[in-house]
């Protein structure tokens, strides 16, 4: 009850601190338009780690808190958001792999997460990244991770860097991480925060996933979080047998989470739920899904 009551008040303080500095209302949910605002706003600029020393409250404040302790405030509200969301968004739900649940555990959402929608970051949703791009739902990050079923000394391909994000979560959990972004800002941001932050098993590459990452084949594992119509057959070339496709598939508004075998005896799918990803582009949009 007191640990409690003494998480609630950290909690109000950290918020109440950065709203004030960002004089924002802290609003339950995003709307549109304010989506569309932030996104702009949110252009390329880094996600640069919390409470930066602009970031805290000078004058307006009178308060006599030392930086250190904030900064040592807000990761201790992120980190219970986190330990949260990973027992009501994820476990709760189907996903059990300890492994899995661990690296959620460990790897900072937040520091992902452009500022303006950072106080949502462990919510049970999708956050704009910028240029029309999203980080994914918490949930389907630590699904597609377990659908996976790596190991540590695994090498996997991400397709769609996007912020970062599920390459992290993948670089606690396997030996190396290669990942292709084909927004050029989105690579670059992702590239600096992943440094920063110090995953550095993770390469990023920026250019048209499409082709997979020929030098680097094969791979264990391929996870793609942008969804095309078709599976790239390059993608499908570059896994190893005995090593698992993770995929959306399907037009914008209709789109499954497919996971492909690739075994001796040939490709086994399967489908696993109803998914909504931001659609693949590029190269792969030439292909026409067979009817
Ligand atoms: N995995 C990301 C979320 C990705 S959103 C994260 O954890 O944040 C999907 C991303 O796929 C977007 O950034 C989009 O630009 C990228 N994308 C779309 N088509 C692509 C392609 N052909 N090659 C590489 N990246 C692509």
């Amino acid at each position: 009850m007191a640990q409690s009551l003494r998480w609630m008040a950290a909690a109000l303080l950290a918020t109440a601190l950065i709203a004030c500095q960002r004089r924002e209302l802290a609003t339950p949910a995003i709307p549109e338009s304010t989506a569309q605002t932030a996104r702009d706003q949110a252009g390329d600029a880094s996600t640069s780690s919390v409470l930066s020393p602009s970031d805290l409250p000078t004058s307006g404040l009178r308060l006599n808190v030392p930086k250190a302790s904030l900064r040592a405030l807000a990761d201790a509200t992120f980190r219970r958001g986190r330990l949260d969301m990973v027992e009501h968004q994820i476990r709760a739900r189907d996903v059990r792999d300890p492994r899995v649940l661990e690296a959620m555990r460990r790897v900072p959402r937040h520091e992902f997460v452009p500022r303006e929608f950072r106080r949502y970051s462990y919510v049970d949703s999708p956050l704009e990244i910028g240029h029309e791009q999203t980080i994914s739902q918490p949930y389907i990050v630590a699904l597609m991770t377990e659908l996976l079923r790596m190991k540590p000394e695994d090498r996997v391909l991400e397709i769609g860097t996007g912020s970062g994000y599920q390459a992290a979560v993948l670089s606690v959990l396997v030996k190396e991480v290669y990942t292709i972004e084909i927004v050029e800002p989105l690579a670059k941001r992702a590239e600096s925060d992943l440094r920063r932050l110090g995953y550095d098993n993770v390469h990023v590459l920026c250019g048209d996933g499409y082709r997979g990452w020929p030098d680097k084949a094969p791979f264990d594992g391929v996870i793609v979080t942008a969804a095309p119509e078709t599976i790239p057959q390059p993608l499908m070339d570059q896994l190893k047998t005995g090593g698992r496709l993770v995929i959306p598939v399907g037009p914008r508004f209709d789109q499954e989470l497919v996971v492909v075998n690739k075994t001796e005896r040939g490709p086994f799918r399967e489908t696993v739920i109803p998914v909504r990803f931001v659609p693949m582009v590029g190269e792969v949009q030439k292909e026409r899904p067979a009817k």
